[in-house]
């Protein structure tokens, strides 16, 4: 029997500013688990706002709506026993709870923290500063708001540590959920 057909579903949601480091962390930790033998998906929200959402803007109602759909394919990834690892920025209290509601048990979800001057100095898309010249509008931490979470689950400070340290305490914070669940 393979080591897959035995494993359990679980979401990991990451959310966090642009830039926070989200991405380069899911493709770690997705790497890692795949040493473990388990399969691995990852959901970013620059490549589903390329695709399916590409409907979408950046509008209270239209994020909403956007992380939504995010949360529901995960559910159905997890009713296949898909490990999906998640990384969207997910502003608001309320979107992490619209999420948090649709996926349901088997969810983690991490807080990727990182100042936004740094997220600022990093502009890994150059997007920073267009929305600091208006070129962008809505445009999370400059022009929309990003909720700070009074309670995060797990927290990830990515200014101080490097991309694997951040990697290995998601790994270790799910571990457990992954053999127990
Ligand atoms: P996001 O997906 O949150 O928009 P990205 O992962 O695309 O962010 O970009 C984060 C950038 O920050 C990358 O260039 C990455 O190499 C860098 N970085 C520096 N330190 C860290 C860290 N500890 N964790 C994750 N990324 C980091």
């Amino acid at each position: 029997m393979s080591i897959i057909s035995d494993q359990k579903g679980m979401v990991v949601w990451l959310y966090g500013l642009s830039g926070a480091g989200k991405t380069t962390i899911s493709l770690l930790l997705k790497q890692k688990l795949e040493n473990d033998g388990l399969f691995v998906i990852c959901l970013d929200g620059d490549e589903l706002r390329s695709g399916i959402n590409k409907d979408l803007t950046f509008t209270e109602n239209d994020r909403e709506e956007n992380i939504r759909r995010a949360a529901e394919i995960a559910r159905l990834m997890l009713l296949n026993n898909i490990i999906t690892i998640c990384s969207f920025i997910t502003p608001l209290q309320k979107h992490r709870a619209l999420a948090a509601g649709i996926i349901g048990e088997s969810y983690a979800e991490v807080f990727i923290e990182c100042p936004l001057d740094v997220c600022q100095t990093r502009d890994v898309k150059g997007l920073y500063k267009k929305a600091q010249a208006n070129q962008i509008t809505h445009f999370t931490g400059i022009s929309s708001e990003f909720e700070i979470p009074a309670n995060p689950e797990l927290i990830i400070h990515t200014a101080t540590e490097t991309p694997v340290e951040c990697m290995e305490k998601v790994y270790r914070y799910i571990e457990p959920l992954l053999k127990g669940i």
